[in-house]
């Protein structure tokens, strides 16, 4: 098993006033773990000379790997190209490759390539250069007492397409020999204790090169092995085994074997039954819409939402009776029912899922903040779940679209 450590540096006076979020950290460590290398340090610097040379002595001495971000623009801020062929030795060249390259994107955006701008095509000689084919900024490979540094524009797809296209592959083919295989678990309804106790077992007898991790969200929890190893095909047959045996084990509570967004989920099984759905939607505002319209393909069976936001609306268009809302109250159970109707009758779908709810605070409510009601009918039987979130609106938004597409999910499989 590989413990190969990597240090992150990211370089900008942005990053520390707080005007650019670090996002290029979080995934160069993503991209990392999937390969099996751990990220050990990460280190925000100005740009500022001294504490990049600084901090560069630092994560060199601390890690096997440091990758660096950020700044390598053409501005006079920018000053960690020339840092580190300081650093590293060696002088200026022109890569050719990069020279051309940039010439092109002048040309293209109908620019004059001045003099000056041959500078962008300039890298130490003493790295390996790897080539930007989504901007100007060329990434650079060092080598110095056996640790690997390498440095890449701070542009988060230009830093992302380098890592894609030279580096994840320089690291794997220079530091690892394992590969690492994934499989995941998604499980509703039951939360991560009751799901250790009941596979305690399985999850005792799982090898040494097969961990598995619990990973909670929204009403769900994903249940992910990670495998290591020398021998692929054996791996991939042992950890599929594994997989088998932990849903077989949770059967009632497993959502789907893939490791991917509840819309997608939705959406192989609203294909694989050719229905339909349609939905009545008040608090979320047309969210579960988006959702389920993120997916290519949505168009073959999502009817519409109707975004019933005013209690008017509800009454006009969706014929929630004024007697009901006035009894009841705009979230309530019967109201969340008469919207599903009404929305079933409209858009005809086979499927229809209705949600009402209070997201803040409303003198008119006497229900507390975050009570949210929602039906789901196939135009016979309509099922009913009252919720209560605890957190802000923007997350309250968030986790009552989860539990509308987990609420589908189940009714579409009997399991509600
Ligand atoms: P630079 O390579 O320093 O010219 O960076 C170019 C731009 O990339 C900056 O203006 C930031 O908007 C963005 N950027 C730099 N570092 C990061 C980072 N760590 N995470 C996300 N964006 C970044
Ligand atoms: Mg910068």
């Amino acid at each position: 098993m590989s413990n190969i450590s990597v240090s992150i540096i990211t370089i900008g006076d942005e990053l520390l006033i707080g005007q650019t979020i670090d996002t290029n950290s979080a995934w160069m460590a993503q991209q990392l773990n999937e390969i099996g290398i751990e990220v050990v340090r990460r280190v925000a610097v100005g740009d500022v000379r001294d504490s990049i040379w600084k901090t560069l002595d630092d994560e060199i001495a601390n890690a096997d790997i440091v990758l660096i971000t950020g700044g390598l623009g053409p501005t006079s801020d920018d000053i960690t190209k020339p840092l580190l062929c300081e650093y590293f030795g060696g002088k200026m060249i022109v890569d050719e490759r990069t020279l051309s390259h940039i010439k092109d994107i002048f040309t293209k955006r109908n620019r004059p390539f001045l003099e000056r701008n041959i500078k962008q095509a300039e890298v130490p000689d003493s790295c390996i250069v790897l080539f930007n084919k989504m901007g100007t900024a060329p990434g650079m490979c060092f080598e110095k007492n056996g640790k690997m540094i390498i440095s890449m524009p701070g542009v988060p797809f230009e830093m992302m397409s380098i890592m894609e296209d030279e580096v994840l592959s320089i690291l794997r083919k220079r530091f690892i020999s394992d590969v690492i295989v994934h499989r995941s678990i998604i499980t509703a309804g039951e939360g991560e204790s009751f799901i250790a106790e009941k596979i305690k077992d399985l999850e005792e007898a799982l090898p040494t090169y097969i961990k598995l991790a619990y990973l909670p969200g929204a009403g769900m929890v994903k249940l992910r092995l990670t495998g290591k190893g020398a021998n692929e095909l054996q791996l991939i047959k042992e950890i599929a085994l594994r997989q088998e045996e932990i849903a077989n084990r949770l059967e009632d509570i497993v959502v789907a074997l893939d490791d991917v967004p509840m819309e997608y989920i939705l959406a192989k099984e609203f294909i694989n039954r050719g229905a339909t759905l349609g939905l009545a939607e008040s608090c979320t505002g047309g969210f579960i819409a988006h959702h389920i319209t993120q997916i290519m393909g949505s168009a073959n069976y999502f009817m519409g939402s109707i975004v019933s936001y005013d209690p008017r609306i509800k009454e006009n268009v969706l014929h929630v009776q004024k007697s009901t809302i006035n009894k009841y109250g705009v979230v309530s159970e019967q109201t969340a029912i008469e919207m599903v109707k009404g929305a079933s009758q409209l858009l005809g779908a086979d499927y229809t899922l209705s949600i009402t709810g209070i997201l803040s605070p409303d003198t008119n409510d006497t229900n507390p903040v975050g009570t949210v009601w929602m039906a789901v009918t196939d135009k016979q039987d309509i099922k009913t779940k009252k919720f209560l979130f605890h957190y802000d609106r923007p997350r309250n938004k968030e986790i009552a679209v989860q539990m509308a597409m987990l609420m589908l999910w189940k009714f579409i499989n009997k399991k509600l």
